[in-house]
């Protein structure tokens, strides 16, 4: 069994999260895809705006509605439709934690590997957050415990020489692979800068959350 742990904000949930786990699972023959909500980011230099309930909330509808906002032809002929991907899974293994500590990806991780003994473990992140790895608690176990499937962003391209700072031994940089099929320049921070705005960013949301937001008032 091979899986993936997405862990991130997802404040909230759009369309490239969904393309980027879509390509990596096609890739990388993954079985699961986990999308974890962190409660307390400890690298973020602002708190999440929604609460965690609302973020897990938005992942789970984004992964039961299925709809990928603007897809390409090709995309919408691939996905044959609208069907959710079966290989993606809402998880809330990185829940806030009752004391309101910091989630650090290292003890979430080896959790998880605790609680799949046998499985194929993989982290998908944006090469944003890839970059900065050496500042993450436990940088060494981290690559030890899952291989990682980075992804290219614009302005956080992917290339040996932006890896060198990160020095990665040849063993560590064998079980960092790099998806450079997608590379698009969508945030949730622009994102919620439009919806404070009053735009519903179509597009860019699941319908489902783009309903979500506007029934619960978030982001105004
Ligand atoms: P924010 O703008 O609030 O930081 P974000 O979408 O960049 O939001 P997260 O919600 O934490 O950040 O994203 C979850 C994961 O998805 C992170 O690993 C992030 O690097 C990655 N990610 C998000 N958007 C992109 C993108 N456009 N290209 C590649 N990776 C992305």
């Amino acid at each position: 069994m091979r899986v993936a742990f997405f862990g991130g904000t997802f404040d909230p949930i759009h369309r490239v999260h969904l393309r980027l786990a879509r390509a990596a699972a096609d890739a990388y023959a993954l079985d699961r895809v986990l999308f974890a909500p962190v409660g307390n980011q400890p690298l973020k230099h602002e708190a999440a705006i929604a609460s965690y309930t609302d973020r897990l909330a938005m992942v789970r509808l984004a992964l039961e509605d299925g709809t990928e906002p603007r897809p390409t032809a090709e995309e919408l002929h691939a996905a044959a439709g609208n069907s959710r991907d079966p290989r993606f899974a809402v998880s809330d293994l990185d829940a806030p934690h009752p004391d309101g500590s910091a989630n650090y990806s290292v003890d979430t991780l080896a959790a998880l590997a605790h609680q799949l003994p046998g499985a194929s473990l993989f982290v998908l992140t944006g090469a944003d957050s890839f970059l900065d790895l050496r500042r993450w608690r436990s940088p060494d176990r981290l690559l030890e415990i899952a291989e990682w499937i980075v992804v290219s962003r614009p302005e956080f391209p992917l290339s040996e020489s932006h890896l060198s700072p990160l020095a990665l031994t040849a063993g560590q940089r064998s079980r960092v692979h790099l998806l450079t099929t997608v590379h698009e320049d969508v945030s949730a921070t622009e994102l919620r800068r439009r919806l404070q705005t009053g735009d519903a960013c179509p597009g860019l949301l699941p319908p489902a959350v783009a309903a979500y937001i506007q029934a619960h008032g978030l982001y105004r």
